[in-house]
């Protein structure tokens, strides 16, 4: 993901966050919804409710937008890449739907790379006790 690319499709923006079409699409519906500030990762949060509530706010946004888009909700995958490679930039993966994904998407948004959103609070939240 290159946020200054000039061809990254800005879908969404607002004071605390934006929402791209992902240049190379793992599903007819990708987003990428990112921080409008600068944080290198998920790992670099805490787990403070503000940052808790963070990850819940991008969730819902994907969520809507991916709605918004006529994506099957039923077959979503949702998930931040923080367990391998971090690309220098919080972003949340939105896909849909993903049984028309080829293997190797499917490996790289695989659960063993692809954080959940619920995996990512509770990881959160263990840095914090
Ligand atoms: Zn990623």
């Amino acid at each position: 993901m290159d946020l200054t690319s000039p061809d990254s499709s800005l879908e969404y923006a607002d004071e605390e966050l934006a929402a791209f079409l992902d240049h190379r699409p793992a599903g007819r519906h990708h987003l990428l919804v990112v921080t409008r500030r600068h944080i290198r990762s998920v790992t670099h949060l805490s787990g403070s409710a503000d940052d808790t509530s963070l990850i819940r706010r991008m969730e819902a946004l994907a969520r809507r937008l991916l709605s918004e888009r006529g994506a099957d909700m039923s077959d979503v995958r949702l998930g931040f890449h923080w367990k391998l490679v971090t690309v220098g930039h919080l972003h949340l993966h939105a896909i849909s739907p993903t049984h028309e994904m080829s293997w190797l998407q499917k490996l790289e948004f695989s659960s063993w790379i692809l954080a959940s959103v619920g995996e990512t609070i509770k990881m959160l939240e263990t840095k914090n006790s």
